[in-house]
């Protein structure tokens, strides 16, 4: 185990590049993933190596840990900078919390690491970021990346940890025909849908309306459930007629905010809204969609008030922002108990 884990220090010199995958941000999303991608690259390949690195060391050791019980054997290591991570691989997955996480790993570790190899590691290098970020910040970072002769591509995903864990994920992705097709393979070890969506920062820009769309819809779910609750309705038969009518939605058949609504499915509601996407991701999300609408003058009228919604939710209730973000179900429950009305600055054009 010992071996296993010791520290990168000579990456590069001794381990081939090309067959290493590097996986930089094991949160939620990428503890998932990256454990489905290495398994299934392990099965393919057991001379495959594999490297992982998080601001968070508890994280890659608890990690690694359990992949080498699952895989004895497995070449694993820990790379304690994204500058490691990128000397060890060819390829370099990131799945990071936002723009300014990938700003400073791409910015200072992967971009100017990229720039010090020799030319043909630089060609053969593949950087694929799934995070969720800004659609400007992705276009400037490939276009550092494509600058010092690798390539990037976009891919962010939907389907939330639940998909992380089945791997059955959707990558929308962004970037050039050649990048994609490299990229494909190894996304398909993760997910079930793998989109090109056009060059880079396209796969960005489909995942930002997608949620724009889901993060207004968990609102005006929450808001039917209490409402029915309130009129005397078992949470269940309401569910059940809604997902079978043309209400029917994500947030109601699948990530509905009522325990034991579900009486077939384990939503984040019936573990206290753990495990699932959190308020403040989501949070982030709206902010991402009405930065680029405002950018291309297009109004988002819902998106904006439930932005507002979400906001006040984590101000005041800051216990709500790590849970999952249909908890603002218990939010509007609060305020209706507390006979507010809540009234979230709306936006109207
Ligand atoms: P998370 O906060 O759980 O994980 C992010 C990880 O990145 C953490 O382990 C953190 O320690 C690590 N990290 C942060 N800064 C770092 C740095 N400088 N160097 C190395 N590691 C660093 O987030 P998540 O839920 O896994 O989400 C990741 C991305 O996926 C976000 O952009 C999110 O919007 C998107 N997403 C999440 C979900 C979901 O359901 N959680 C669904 C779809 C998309």
């Amino acid at each position: 185990m010992k071996t296993s884990l010791r520290l990168l220090n000579a990456i590069g010199r001794s381990l081939p590049r090309s067959r290493s995958t590097s996986f930089i941000g094991l949160g939620r999303m990428g503890h998932e993933m990256a454990y489905n991608l290495f398994s299934k690259q392990f099965a393919q390949a057991n001379e495959s190596q594999f490297v992982v690195c998080d601001a968070i060391p508890e994280s890659t050791q608890s990690f690694c840990s359990n992949f080498i019980k699952q895989y004895p054997g497995a070449n694993i290591s820990i790379a304690n900078t994204p500058e490691e991570a990128t000397l060890a691989s060819q390829t370099i997955i990131t799945m990071l919390p936002s723009s300014p996480q990938v700003l400073s790993v791409y910015n200072d570790g992967i971009i100017p690491t990229l720039r010090k190899l020799p030319a043909i590691q630089a060609h053969n290098t593949l950087c694929i970021d799934s995070t969720t970020l800004d659609v400007d910040v992705a276009r400037s970072v490939a276009k550092y990346v494509t600058e010092a002769g690798s390539q990037m591509v976009d891919a962010p995903v939907s389907g939330g940890v639940t998909g992380a864990k089945a791997a059955t994920l959707a990558f929308l992705v962004g970037g050039t025909i050649t990048a994609f097709e490299k990229a494909q393979p190894l996304l398909a070890l993760m997910g079930q849908r793998i989109i090109h969506c056009g060059p880079s920062s396209a796969g960005l820009g489909a995942k930002i309306c997608n949620n724009l769309i889901l993060g207004v819809q968990q609102i005006v779910v929450g808001e039917a459930m209490l409402l029915g609750t309130k009129l005397g309705l078992d949470p269940a038969v309401l569910s059940s007629v809604i997902s079978s009518s043309t209400g029917n939605c994500w947030s109601i058949s699948v990530n509905n905010p009522v325990p034991h609504a579900l009486p077939e499915k384990s939503p984040p509601c019936e573990r206290e809204y753990e495990g699932g996407f959190a308020t403040a991701l989501m949070l982030k999300d709206m902010g991402l969609a009405s930065n680029v609408a405002a950018l291309a003058g297009c109004p988002v009228p819902l998106g904006q008030t439930a932005e507002a919604l979400y906001a006040r939710m984590i101000e005041e209730r800051p216990d709500l922002a790590r849970k999952d973000f249909s908890s603002v179900y218990r939010f509007l429950e609060k305020a209706m108990e507390e006979g507010n009305t809540v009234k979230p600055g709306v936006v109207l054009p």
